[in-house]
């Protein structure tokens, strides 16, 4: 009965822990990709044409602008069309380089580039594919011990 109570116990910390080991290599695969963006998106020379909603003044904005801020207040613009909800422009909360204020500035998204178009073509394959691989290699490890770990402890 101990025994079996000890192997259930076993059973979950190891759970437990494959877990947060799961967890740990999604959110560092993830920060490898957005730095890996980050440095792409240096070479960069689109820009984005935004509109100050406060002066009305149009001015140009590097796209890898907002590649290096990703935690800019954003508001998104829809518009309904035949049941579907179309994006049409992106508000973004910024500093106006002519009225110096800090105020929302629009990006018309129908007519400019997307970012992501920009990125160089498969830039986010090497990243998808050590993701899957390194989660599987650990799912398999768990799989294993998970068989083998009584054989080690009982
Ligand atoms: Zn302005």
């Amino acid at each position: 009965m101990e025994i079996l109570q000890l192997q259930f116990q076993v059973e979950i910390a190891l759970t437990i822990g494959f877990a947060i080991l799961i967890l740990l290599i999604m959110f560092i695969c993830f920060l490898q990709f957005y730095l890996d963006l980050r440095k792409q998106s240096k070479d960069l020379l689109e820009t984005a044409t935004l509109e100050c909603s406060q002066c009305h003044t149009s001015f140009q904005l590097p796209l890898a602008y907002f590649i290096q801020h990703p935690f800019l207040l954003k508001k998104d613009k829809r518009i309904q069309l035949g049941g579907i909800k179309r994006l049409t422009s992106r508000q973004y909360h910024l500093t106006c380089p002519k009225c110096h204020r800090k105020t929302w500035c629009s990006y018309d998204l129908e007519n400019s580039t997307s970012i992501l178009a920009c990125l160089r073509k498969g830039m986010w394959k090497k990243h998808l594919i050590r993701f899957v691989l390194l989660e599987c290699a650990v799912f398999i490890f768990y799989i294993l011990l998970m068989q083998l770990y009584s054989v080690f402890l009982f």
